[in-house]
């Protein structure tokens, strides 16, 4: 693979852009893999790269029914954070942030991270509570946060409307390096980075069946035939349901529609990323101008990548209250993810009943900032059988009562 530089934009300018390789080569399946990963989102694309970075684990095929990031990687809307309140969480995910401040220059891909500052309002006297704790939790753990007044709120996004008029901001948890980041770009080039190595990522490969004896796994039906494997790793989101039970055992989860919107392209208006998670939106603005916005999740479960509609009404009507000067803009367009969501809000990264079965699911709303946190320590799980940064994460803490409650920090939303 042709490293990216200055040199190379160079000099594939003055040659008209016909010397450019393909990002990763097109696979067809081989008979057999060490390793495969089904869902070619960007936790299965990281878990593939530190298979191969961190352990030298490069025989894997990571299997796609759609196009590589074509899931929920390609559908949210960016936010990056770890002020988290349980101490698992908050390690994998500043494990996560950390990552994504060197991503551009490990994977040789520009992924475009922005660490412009989060904040999430405090907009009741229950949600101050909420967030002073968890900066004092933050703080024991090593995660830079601060409990902020509303007058610093002011002064870092001075379009929002502090005063009301149903909730007052009476200050706001504020991260000031979490951020954004292009999320095609954490896809395409984790995907690059494992095709660099060897590995197959086969798309339009979508996986019927998990072929299991004994107790232990053997392969994989798909659409592109049958594929032999050592160990399976399932990273399919939203769809976690149903190719569990292909291989034979249930999670204790549900899949639900999350939605998102973006307005026409404005000048720039605020350098930050906001939530405001009473009045249920949070908002920022990408480097085209458009106002990114999203809210909360359908309140049913269902595979339908859409949502509702009156969600769209209720967020946009939140933020209008927020951002008064929304009332103005003309919304672009909308689209849906499915997200997995489980009772505590925290994922799943574990063993399964079935021997050399990993799952890895459970991100729900808030999954794309643990990318990087998430593949590194799924893919130490996979290689040894054990990660620190996954231990606390089993899916069997839900028949233990072992819940790492992450309600206040993600039973909103991102
Ligand atoms: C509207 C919206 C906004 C969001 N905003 C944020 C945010 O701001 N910040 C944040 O951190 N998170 C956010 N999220 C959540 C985040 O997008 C997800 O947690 C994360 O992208 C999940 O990544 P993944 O790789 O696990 O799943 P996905 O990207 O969904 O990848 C799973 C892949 O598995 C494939 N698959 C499924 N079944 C099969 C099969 N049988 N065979 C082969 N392949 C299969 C799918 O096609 C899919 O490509 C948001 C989500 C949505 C929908």
């Amino acid at each position: 693979m042709k490293r990216y530089s200055a040199f190379a934009i160079a000099r594939e300018a003055l040659r008209g852009h016909t010397g450019w390789e393909r990002a990763w080569r097109k696979a067809q399946p081989k008979k057999r893999y060490d390793v495969i990963i089904v869902g070619a989102g960007g936790h299965g694309l990281a878990t593939a790269y530190y298979l191969g970075k961190n352990f030298g684990i490069t025989n894997v095929a990571v299997l796609e029914k759609g196009w590589l990031g074509g899931g929920n990687t390609g559908r949210n809307t960016t936010i990056i954070r770890s002020n988290y309140l349980q101490d698992p969480s908050a390690a994998i995910y500043e494990k996560a942030r950390s990552l994504y401040e060197t991503m551009s220059q490990d994977l040789n891909y520009n992924v475009m991270f922005s660490p412009r500052g989060v904040m999430m309002l405090a907009q009741t006297e229950h949600e101050v509570r909420g967030y002073r704790r968890t900066a004092h939790a933050n703080a024991l753990q090593g995660v830079k946060t601060e409990f902020i007044s509303p007058k610093r709120v002011k002064e870092i996004c001075p379009i929002m409307n502090i005063e009301g008029p149903r909730y007052p901001v009476l200050g706001a948890l504020w991260q000031e390096r979490a951020g954004t980041a292009r999320h095609d770009a954490v896809a395409w080039g984790y995907a690059r980075a494992c095709s660099a190595m060897g590995m197959d990522i086969i798309q339009k490969c979508e996986v019927t069946g998990v072929q299991v004896e004994g107790g232990k796994v053997k392969g994989v039906t798909t659409t592109k035939g049958d594929i032999a494997c050592e160990k399976l790793g399932v990273v399919v989101a939203g769809h976690s349901g149903v190719v569990s039970e292909m291989a034979g055992f249930r999670l204790p989860i549900e899949s639900v529609a999350l939605q998102a919107l973006v307005s026409e392209p404005i000048k720039p208006v605020m350098d930050c990323v906001v939530m405001a998670n009473t009045v249920h939106g949070y908002m920022s603005q990408s480097d085209k101008g458009e106002m990114v916005i999203g809210g909360g999740t359908d309140g049913y479960n269902n595979y339908t990548q859409r949502g509702s509609f009156h969600h769209i009404e209720e967020t946009v009507r939140a933020l209008n209250e927020t951002f008064p000067m929304l009332s103005r803009l003309k919304m672009l367009r909308q689209w849906g993810g499915i997200v997995d969501v489980t009772g505590d809000r925290s994922p799943i990264l574990s063993k399964t009943p079935v021997e050399n079965v990993f799952i890895n699911c459970g991100w729900g709303t808030g999954g794309f900032k643990a990318i990087p946190g998430s593949g590194w320590g799924f893919a130490e799980l996979m290689a040894k059988g054990q990660s620190p940064l996954t231990d606390e994460f089993s899916m069997w803490r839900f028949r233990e009562g072992k819940f790492i409650d992450e309600s206040v920090a993600a039973g909103v939303a991102h």
